[in-house]
This record gives C-alpha cells, structure tokens and sequence, in this order.
C-alpha cells in the first residue's frame, strides 16, 4: 500500500537518543502530517471494526495518542495505563526491568470487566518489557479476548517473543 508505505518513510530516526547508541523512532514526523495521520487511523479501523471491541487500552503516553482516536472510531471506550503516581483510585501493579532498574505499570481496579474485547494499544514495541506488563494487567481482569497493536515494532530487539501470548499481536510497521 503506497499511502502506508509513505507514512512508514516519514518516520525519523533520531541518533544516540535517549542515550548513546540508540537509534529512536521518532514518529512525531508521521503524526503531524494529515494524510499519514488519516492512513494510521483508517488502516486501524479497517483492521479492529469488526472484532467487537469494547475497550482500548493504551499505554503512556504515545500510546493514547491513536488510542483514543481509534476507541471513538471503533465506538469503544478508553482505558489509560499510567505510569506510577498518576492513577487516583485503586489499582493494580507490574513491575518490568529496565536496562537499568525497574519500572511499573498500574490500572484502575475498575477499569475492566468480564464482558469486555480489549485492544491494547501502544506507538512502538522495542524490548517488549511495557507491553508484557500491561499484558499482565489486563489478564488480571477475567475479559473475553484481548487483541494487540503497535504502531511500530523494531523487530531486530525481538520483543514479541517476550510477550510470551497467545493474544493476536500486530504492528502496521516493521523495521
Ligand atoms: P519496550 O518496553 O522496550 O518495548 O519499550 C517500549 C516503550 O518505550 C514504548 O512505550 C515506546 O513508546 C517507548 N520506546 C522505546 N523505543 C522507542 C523508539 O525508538 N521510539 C519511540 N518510542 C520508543
């Protein structure tokens, strides 16, 4: 599809970003633009529209970017999950490892229930450590399917096998 194929040029590479001797995806280049911004929407709604979604759950932040727009194509809802101090009410923890320590992932205790067809959703998947814990979550809610999208996936950090699922795992870009 060239409209993909031209959004997938747009995207940057940012040397040594954050640190030495990482090559960063920068999709900033992509968004701005309305004809990529309108391919990435209607691919991902042509992809999910008919699997019943209920809730999108995207991950902070660049993962509520499209999250959000895809949950009011897809007629469904919008579920953040935040990094840690910024979720008011209950709720529930993963821990992941870092290159260097730790981090951890939290979402609402109510955020999901039994009658609920996820679509987790996030702009890149690298080492796969943010995407298996928010995996995590969600299975500690007992929905129907979960579905999993990225915008991007580097596939040479081989993340994807760290996500260990059964769940359908897509990205639109590959590199
Ligand atoms: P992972 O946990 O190593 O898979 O890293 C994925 C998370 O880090 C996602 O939430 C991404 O937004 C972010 N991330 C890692 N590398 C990049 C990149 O090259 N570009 C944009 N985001 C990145």
């Amino acid at each position: 599809d060239v409209k993909l194929q031209e959004a997938k040029d747009s995207i940057r590479d940012i040397v040594d970003f954050p640190k030495e001797g990482i090559v960063f995806k920068d999709i900033t280049t992509m968004l701005k633009d309305e004809k990529h911004l309108n391919t990435l929407v209607e691919s991902l709604y042509e992809q999910y529209k008919d699997k019943g979604i209920t809730k999108i759950v995207g991950l902070e932040s660049r993962g509520f970017i499209l999250g959000t727009v895809l949950a009011y194509k897809l007629g469904a809802g919008f579920v953040p999950v935040r990094k840690p101090g910024k979720l008011p009410a209950p709720t529930y923890s993963e821990k992941y490892s870092l290159e260097y320590g730790e981090d951890e992932m939290f979402i609402h205790q109510d955020a999901l229930n039994s009658e609920d067809v996820i679509l987790l959703h996030d702009d890149l998947l690298a080492t796969g450590g943010t995407a298996k814990a928010s995996i995590n979550l969600i299975s500690k809610f007992n929905v129907k399917n979960v579905f999993v999208n990225f915008l991007v996936e580097l596939d040479f950090l081989n993340g994807r096998e760290k996500l260990d699922t059964d769940y359908q795992v897509d990205s639109l870009f590959h590199f």
